[in-house]
């Protein structure tokens, strides 16, 4: 996410925008919102992924400005550490007027530091040992301490300072909001957390990361190209977002998809090039403003659009490019919530599939069509027969040389429902009656709306 739709204050934005802080590194982005949210977090990222930025920012934004009482203390392992972090801390606070910051370490005179703290420093960021120190003269006083955090925790365990840290977060206040971060968490640093920090949430940003984050529950469906639609009307049934965006790979599919859902009397709008540029924006506006339940837009009117609380993204084709997928579904989920991503293949398009959980690395989740026992249903209307199957009859009869198998045969191949599924089928003169289960209705009659059996034209009557 880029740093200035984040919650952070504007003073704060604006420093670290002259820095060229302009996205967030994964590790910022993952536990951002945690922190200022005043949760304990045990984080793991490597060298050089920002974790002094992740903790100091969403620590400056809680500082409150107007007590001058040691709110944050930083323990690190090294002076030199110390120093840089507090380096860092003074330009991200180059907007934030009063709040200051100090680092204290050993081999220096203890008076200046002394002094210093007794006037009231907001952050301090400090060598373990000399944290310990202070602590013991009570120079460094611990009561108002809000936030602590244990900067590079693996590097001072593996120092020997098993002992010492403990020792510090005995010494804290119990609901003292503690973060731990380290390149790396071995049983050592586990040991530490588990018996010291209660209710701690774990982050862990591998070096090769995925490009969408895991709150995004990504499920692929495999489906016959004529059962898209009905598909697609399942998932919105069954999801019951607030929000959702349908992907088309072209014009055509969205008008497709529109009408068909109009029909459904889904409450929904179309966005795509034939749509002159002051209609979009009233469809955009609305949508921003949660007007809107339902979207169907192709990829070049998506590329604007960024609403913020999206719960539902669908993809009615496979996106050609891989880039494309990662757009599309990180449409949701942002700010830390979580999301559903659908992707609809046919068939052998389960090779695209395997190969955008490679480019993502993430996983998918291999899912059915969503069942019709998910729709409300007084949407059915077919009578049941004796066996409690669904009553539906096709256009097409013995005057159209149609056979029981040709019926079953078709919606075999245009739906993959097997043919022992399908109950009994009697052929009249002009029509056919056919038996399905109830789960199959839709699937059947969505089908049919469009379809040939021995190259006539067929559809359901009732
Ligand atoms: P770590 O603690 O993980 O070793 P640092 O916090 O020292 O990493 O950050 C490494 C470097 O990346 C620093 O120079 C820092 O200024 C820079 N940096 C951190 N976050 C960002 C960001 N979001 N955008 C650009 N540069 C960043
Ligand atoms: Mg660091």
């Amino acid at each position: 996410m880029k740093y200035k739709e984040t919650k952070l204050n504007n003073n704060i934005k604006k420093a670290i925008d002259e820095l060229g802080y302009i996205e967030q590194t994964k590790i910022q982005e993952k536990t951002l919102d945690l922190i200022l949210a005043r949760k304990n977090v045990v984080a793991m990222a490597s060298t050089g992924s920002g974790k002094t930025a992740a903790f100091m920012l969403p620590i400056i934004n809680n500082i409150d400005v107007f007590n001058k009482v040691t709110q944050a203390l930083i323990i690190t392992p090294t002076r030199e550490l110390a120093i840089q972090i507090v380096q860092e801390t003074r330009k991200f606070c180059k907007y934030m007027q009063g709040i200051n910051s100090i680092a204290i370490y050993g081999g220096q005179e203890l008076k200046p530091q002394a002094i210093s703290l007794r006037r009231g420093v907001n952050i301090v960021v400090a060598t373990l040992g000399r944290a310990l120190d202070l602590i013991s003269k009570k120079i460094l006083k611990l009561q108002n301490v809000t936030t602590l955090v244990l900067d590079e925790a693996d590097e001072m365990l593996s120092m020997g300072f098993y002992k010492e840290i403990e020792n510090i977060l005995k010494n804290i206040n119990k609901n003292t909001q503690k973060l731990l971060f380290s390149a790396t968490i071995d049983s050592r640093v586990k040991d530490i957390v588990n018996k010291n920090i209660k209710n701690s949430i774990y982050i862990e940003c591998k070096d090769n990361d995925s490009l969408l984050v895991d709150s995004i529950r990504q499920i692929a469906i495999d489906v016959k190209e004529k059962m898209k639609n009905e598909c697609v009307f399942r998932i919105l049934k069954k999801e019951k977002a607030k929000n959702s965006i349908i992907f088309c790979n072209t014009k055509k599919k969205t008008e497709d998809v529109y009408r068909f859902l109009l029909s459904k009397k889904v409450k929904l709008e179309m966005l795509n090039s034939d749509i002159y540029q002051k209609e979009r924006e009233k469809i955009l506006k609305r949508l921003k403003q949660g007007k809107l339940d339902t979207i169907v837009v192709t990829d070049v009117l998506a590329r604007g659009i960024d609403i913020e609380d999206l719960e539902l993204v669908i993809n009615y084709d496979i996106p050609f490019e891989n880039e494309y997928y990662v757009h599309r579904v990180g449409r949701t989920a942002r700010k830390g919530r979580s999301g559903v991503a659908y992707t609809l293949y046919v068939g052998k398009q389960k090779d695209r599939i395997r190969e955008l959980e490679e480019y993502t690395k993430t996983k998918m989740i291999y899912e059915d069509v969503p069942l019709e026992k998910n729709i409300e249903d007084d949407e059915i209307k077919y009578p049941v027969s004796k066996r409690g199957l669904y009553i539906i009859t096709f256009s097409l009869g013995k005057k159209d040389g149609i056979k029981a198998k040709d019926i079953v045969g078709a919606i075999e191949s245009l739906t993959g429902i097997k043919s022992e599924k399908i109950g009994l089928i009697q052929i009249n003169e002009e029509d056919s009656i056919v038996e399905v289960p109830k789960e199959y209705v839709g699937e059947i009659t969505s089908t049919f709306l469009n379809s040939k059996i021995k190259g006539k034209n067929v559809h359901i009557i009732k």
